[in-house]
């Protein structure tokens, strides 16, 4: 992320010359309104006047259609657009680049929304990027495994800071970022009217939303909300506390891992740390685990967890669940010496961004070498990172620093990513967010 300039600083102006933002400049400067660019300016959309000028040479990220323009990349700003607004990008010769949204509150001062030039970003677009979505998951057929799954996936699905699960006949939309909080009853209304939920929830209170410059927002938006929601996913029932769960309330992208796991459970002692509301111990307890110890900090997690595995009429007895820090119950169980035959960790996020790596390097690389030693010979790690700022190569690194360490040889027997419904545009890396390695440890 760029760092030469905080979110609120004024962009600079250029000092004169020929190009285009030059004479955004200098008709300014004269009080006269500025000139047009040279290349032909759009009539159909009403806010096609302001537009956000790149400086010189900063045009290539967007040539190679990265949906995101940094604060650094910005000469200047030509109208005066609010939050939200659709705004043009051109380059500094003043051709036509992208429609954005503009957040003059973020480092990413806007994300595009559509780099044709006859564009009009209105409701049709907006129904059209979302029915476009909804036909990759049918096509994908994702639905056939439950009925959860993320209808819009932000960026890889051409609408930036925009999520949207469903959860059986409940909708949870999250608005990250100034683009879709402007549309959001457009928004709203074209689900309503595309899939018609008993319920549309908006969580739009992660901690993202004030680096964006946006108020936390947590309620209905349409409907009402079932006293009782649950998504079922391969035949497994789990309750979702869409208000105050975390995230959209489940996580909806471990869902073909989680199912992996199961197939590999039988007859293990199985260690599920972070285990949230029982994901992948439940996929275990149905597989046929021996045992199946769940860690996680948070109570109310816990708690719908047991609530899951009474629902599925699975073998209580077989579940040990522990509240506690992972960190501090994995030394704990190496201190017991007890030993598992196959253990899933899948954090947090430790590194929102880049600029978190060194730090969740470490945490990573203490978790999994825990993890390695509570291995019996020939036992399987699932070990995941849902970090940003951590790239498929450094979390292997990170994982054989751990091996190495521990004193196991381990090999990789698969790598994982996000299931389907969370699919990663070519040109935006950055939605790989998910990765995950099964390993095995030598017998
Ligand atoms: N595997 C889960 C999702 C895990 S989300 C699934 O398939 O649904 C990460 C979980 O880690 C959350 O439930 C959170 O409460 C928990 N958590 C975060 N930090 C923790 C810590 N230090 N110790 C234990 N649990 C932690």
């Amino acid at each position: 992320m760029s760092k030469d300039r905080s979110p609120s600083t004024p962009h600079r102006q250029s000092q004169g010359g020929k190009d285009y933002r030059k004479r955004v400049q200098r008709s300014k400067e004269a009080g006269a309104p500025a000139p047009q660019p040279a290349s032909k300016p759009r009539t159909g959309n009403p806010s096609a006047k302001p537009a956000i000028i790149l400086k010189t040479e900063r045009e290539k990220s967007l040539q190679r259609r990265h949906p995101w323009i940094f604060s650094g990349a910005v000469e200047c700003i030509d109208g005066a657009p609010a939050s939200g607004d659709t705004v043009a990008v051109r380059d500094a010769a003043g051709s036509f680049l992208a429609w954005t949204a503009y957040n003059p509150d973020s480092q990413i001062t806007a994300r595009v929304w559509s780099w044709q030039e006859k564009e009009v970003i209105d409701k049709a677009f907006f129904h059209q990027r979302i029915a476009n979505a909804l036909a990759a998951r049918r096509t994908l057929a994702v639905g056939q495994t439950g009925n959860g799954m993320r209808i819009v996936h932000g960026e890889s699905d051409g609408l930036p800071g925009l999520i949207v699960d469903k959860y059986g006949e409940v909708l949870v939309m999250q608005l990250g970022s100034a683009g879709p909080e402007h549309w959001r009853e457009t928004i709203a209304d074209i689900l309503q009217a595309l899939c018609a939920p008993v319920c549309i929830y908006e969580r739009s209170d992660s901690d993202g939303r004030e680096l964006e410059g946006l108020p936390k927002r947590n309620g209905i938006v349409r409907g009402k909300l079932p006293e009782q929601v649950e998504v079922i996913e391969n035949g497994l029932r789990f309750a979702v506390d869409v208000a105050t769960g975390q995230k959209t309330g489940y996580y909806l992208d471990q869902r073909d891992n989680r199912a992996l796991t199961g197939t590999l459970a039988n007859d293990r002692d199985v260690l599920n740390c972070f285990c949230y509301t029982g994901g992948f111990s439940l996929y275990a307890l149905r597989g046929g685990a021996k045992s199946v110890l769940s860690i996680d900090s948070s109570q109310e997690a816990l708690q719908i967890a047991q609530t899951n595995v009474g629902l599925n009429g699975l073998d209580a007895s077989k579940a040990e669940w522990q509240c506690a820090d992972v960190f501090e119950a994995l030394r704990k169980l190496r201190d017991q010496n007890r030993k598992f035959d196959l253990i899933v960790l899948d954090p947090p996020k430790f590194a929102p961004t880049a600029a978190f790596a060194e730090k969740a390097s470490r945490a990573y690389k203490d978790i999994n070498l825990l993890g390695f030693k509570l291995l019996r010979p020939g036992g399987l790690l699932f070990t995941y990172s849902c970090s940003g700022g951590i790239s498929d190569d450094l979390f292997q690194k990170i994982i054989a620093g751990a091996a190495l360490d521990a004193g196991v040889d381990a090999q990789i027997v698969k790598k994982l990513h996000a299931a389907p419904d969370h699919p990663v545009l070519l040109s935006f890396p950055e939605g790989a967010y998910l990765k995950g390695l099964v390993l095995r440890v030598a017998g």
